[in-house]
C-alpha cells in the first residue's frame, strides 16, 4: 500500500503525520510555527525527505487561504501572507500536493473515518481559540468564491444576558468567534473557560450561540450532520445544551442534523490523508 503525508498546519504549530489509510495517521510530531514560515518549512521537509516512498501530500491549512496561488492571505503573523506554502511542498518534496483549509479537511476526515462515516452532508466546526467550520456537501468539499467563514455568522446577540460584551472578533466584535470563542469566553467571564464550572451561565450563553449557528447552517445546507470539535467542546455538557437548544429554535420546522462530537483523533489530518490519496491518484 502506498504511503501519503499529512499536515494540519496551525497559527502556533504545525503537525505532521504520514499513513496508508486515512483512519490511522502516524508517527504524529508537532513542530511550533515560527514567525519564519521558511524555518518551518525546512523542518516539515525534513520530516517527509526521511520518509521513504511518499505517494502524495495532503495539507490542511489555517486561512483564509487562496486556492489559486496556493498561500494563506490573511494572518497576522506577517511572514506567512502571501507565502507559497503549496509550492514551496511540491518543489522540495516533488509530489502532488492538496491544498484544503483545517476545517474542510476535518469535515472529510469525519465523513470517511470518524463519526459522519458514510454521510456526504456534513459540517466541521472547530470552537478553541477562533471559531472555524468546513462543509461536506453531497460528497465534495464546498470552495465559492473563497471558502466557508462560518466562525464569521452574525448570530446576533442574546437580549439580557449578553447586552454589555462587545465581542472579541477584530473584524466585527460579535460574530460567532467574536462571542463564543475561547479568548471569547475568557474575556467575558474573567476566566478561562476550562476553569467554568458545569451550570455557570456561561455555558447556556455559549450553547444559544453555537445552537444559533446552527439552525443558521441547518437552514443553509441541510446538512445531516454537524461536528463539534475543538478545545471549548471537550466540555461534554455543552453538547447536550446545544442539541436541545436547536431544537427549540427550529421548532419543528427542520428536519434536524445530529449534532455529535469528533469521532477521529486527529480529524484534520485524516482529511489531509484522504486529500493526499485524490490527488496523487
Ligand atoms: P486551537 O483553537 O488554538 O487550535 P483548541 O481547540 O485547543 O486550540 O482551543 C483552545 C481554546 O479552547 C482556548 O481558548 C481554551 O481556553 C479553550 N479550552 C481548552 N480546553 C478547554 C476545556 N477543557 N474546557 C473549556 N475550554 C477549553
Ligand atoms: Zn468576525
Amino acid at each position: 500500500m502506498a504511503l501519503y503525508g499529512a499536515i494540519e498546519a496551525g497559527g502556533t504549530k504545525f503537525v505532521l503525520a504520514v499513513g496508508e489509510d486515512p483512519a490511522q495517521p502516524r508517527e504524529v510530531v508537532r513542530i511550533p510555527t515560527s514567525n519564519n514560515p521558511s524555518e518551518t518549512l525546512g523542518e516539515v521537509i525534513r520530516y517527509f525527505t526521511r520518509q521513504r516512498g511518499l505517494a502524495g501530500l495532503g495539507v490542511a491549512s489555517f486561512g483564509p487561504l487562496d486556492f489559486k496561488d496556493g498561500t494563506i492571505t490573511n494572518t497576522p503573523k506577517l511572514a506567512w501572507q502571501g507565502f507559497p506554502l503549496r509550492d514551496t511542498l511540491q518543489k522540495a518534496l516533488g509530489l502532488a500536493v492538496a491544498l484544503e483549509t483545517d476545517v474542510n479537511a476535518a469535515a472529510l476526515g469525519e465523513a470517511r473515518c470518524g463519526a459522519g462515516r458514510g454521510v456526504e452532508d456534513l459540517v466541521y466546526i472547530t470552537v478553541g481559540t477562533g471559531i472555524g467550520g468546513g462543509v461536506l456537501s453531497g460528497g465534495k468539499l464546498v470552495h465559492g468564491r473563497m471558502h466557508s467563514e462560518i466562525g464569521h455568522l452574525l448570530v446576533g446577540r442574546a437580549p439580557d444576558e449578553d447586552e454589555q460584551f462587545e465581542g472579541v472578533c477584530p473584524f466585527h466584535g460579535d460574530c460567532l468567534e467574536g462571542l463564543a470563542s475561547g479568548p471569547a469566553m475568557e474575556q467575558r467571564w474573567g476566566e478561562p473557560a476550562d476553569g467554568l464550572p458545569e451550570g455557570h451561565l456561561a455555558w447556556l450563553l455559549e450553547a444559544e450561540y453555537l445552537g444559533r449557528a446552527c439552525v443558521n447552517l441547518a437552514c443553509v445546507l441541510s446538512p445531516r450532520m454537524i461536528v463539534l470539535g475543538g478545545g471549548v467542546m471537550t466540555q461534554g455538557h455543552l453538547l447536550p445544551l446545544i442539541r436541545r437548544r436547536v431544537s427549540e429554535l427550529a421548532n419543528g420546522y427542520l428536519p434536524l442534523p445530529d449534532i455529535v462530537a469528533p469521532g477521529c483523533e486527529y480529524p484534520a489530518l485524516s482529511g489531509a490523508l484522504a486529500l493526499a490519496m485524490e490527488a496523487a491518484a
